[in-house]
């Protein structure tokens, strides 16, 4: 067992009580069982705390292996018309498809980006946990407000679904699809509704190059739309900031193309990264610098990004691609990962008060690709089961 706030334990056990939360951890020996606790028994597998994906596109579950295009701004134009082709109950198949394969994972929370709602309703439906931000797009500054109302009345409907473990906030998407207006009504609105935010930033070169120069691929895509492209002379995290999206509590997915000075904005606005280095691969962004960031003191967790992206839910893939060892990748996976989504104080270890969110992999963590998981505990109940 690896509580990963203590030093692993052989032939270890925790008590889960009846309101799903972690009541004794330790040896096997000294863990009471009280009277009518039902036991598990896992003999060879290693009992760890749930994983965190903190970067998911459930909603586009369905779309894997359907979009080969090599050019990001076309690769980003196809997802669009995929999307567009998907009836509605397809976002939701997908989620409800997604979500279940996280808990066969082991995965227990995800930080979901998507325009749907359908992950939201797939979380509070099947008893989940996670974090759903709401995405916004609109290049076009005329636009704005019409962004703003479809959001606003979004998230008014949105909220109904929220839990103690089903949160939600919004996702101005990225720097080439949200104009310096929509970004900013964006801002001030989650600020007025305490809702937390996540951006796509610094992801690829044709970003930084549009950001920056106002040229590329994506500026060429603007101009053809009649929108103005403005050169910022900056990189896109300097300009993030000037929109005032980047406060404590953002969520910042892949920064990739950041400089030192872009790793120290961020730090100082008290960001949090999630760190995806096999889509950042797959699309040929490159690699972001994770021990800048940690060095920085910045939280990083791990996310796999869509299906569409990866090809796959592995979190500890994505370990491995980021270069971290067994040990390292379970902190990532877990405890980091709760931390980068602020929900280290319910879950990410095994401790005593703790939500119960646990995950059983067969074998020890030196084995390689323990990526489906023989149980899946949150918050004490059983979700997924070999
Ligand atoms: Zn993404």
């Amino acid at each position: 067992m690896h509580p990963v706030t203590a030093p692993p334990i052989e032939d270890g056990a925790v008590l889960v009580d009846t309101t799903g939360r972690i009541a004794a951890v330790g040896p096997h020996a000294h863990i009471p069982t009280p009277p009518g606790t039902e036991t598990r028994e896992f003999r060879d597998g290693v009992l760890v705390p749930g994983l965190v994906n903190c970067h998911t596109h459930l909603e586009l579950t369905h779309l894997a292996g359907q979009n080969a295009e090599p050019e990001f701004a076309k690769w980003i134009r196809r997802i669009r018309e995929l999307k567009d082709a998907t009836p509605p109950e397809g976002f939701e198949e997908a989620a409800v498809a997604g979500v279940k394969d996280c808990w066969a994972r082991g995965v227990t929370c995800i930080a979901e980006t998507g325009s749907t709602g359908a992950v939201m309703r797939a979380l509070h439906d099947l008893g989940g946990r996670g974090i759903v931000y709401q995405e916004v797009f609109g290049p076009d500054p005329a636009k704005r407000d019409a962004s703003m109302q479809e959001l606003e009345e979004v998230v008014t409907r949105l909220r109904l679904l929220t839990t103690d473990r089903v949160l939600l906030g919004v996702s101005p998407h990225a720097p080439y699809t949200v104009s310096a207006p929509l970004y900013e009504a964006v801002v001030a609105f989650a600020r007025r509704e305490r809702l937390p935010i996540a951006v796509h930033l610094a992801e690829s070169k044709e970003e930084s190059e549009f950001v920056r120069d106002g040229a590329g691929p994506f500026a060429d895509a603007w101009r053809a739309r009649g929108f103005g492209v403005v050169a910022h002379g900056c990189s896109p995290v300097q300009y993030l900031r000037q929109r005032g999206v980047l406060d404590p509590g953002v969520l910042c997915i892949h920064c990739v193309q950041v400089g030192a000075p872009d790793v120290a904005i961020l730090a100082a606005a008290g960001a949090a990264i999630a760190h995806c280095p096999r889509s950042n691969r797959a699309h040929t962004h490159g690699s972001a610098p994770l021990a800048a960031f940690r060095t920085a003191g910045l939280r990083v967790g791990l996310g796999t990004d869509s299906v569409v992206s990866v090809g796959d839910l592995d979190l500890w893939a994505e370990a491995q691609a980021a270069g971290l060892d067994r040990e390292e990748a379970l902190r990532a996976l877990t405890l980091d990962g709760a931390r980068a989504l602020g929900w280290e104080r319910d879950i990410g270890s095994l401790e005593i008060g703790k939500e119960a969110d646990l995950a059983v992999f067969p074998g020890d963590l030196r084995r390689p690709s323990p990526s489906s998981a023989a149980l899946t505990v949150l918050a004490g109940r059983i979700v997924h089961q070999a």
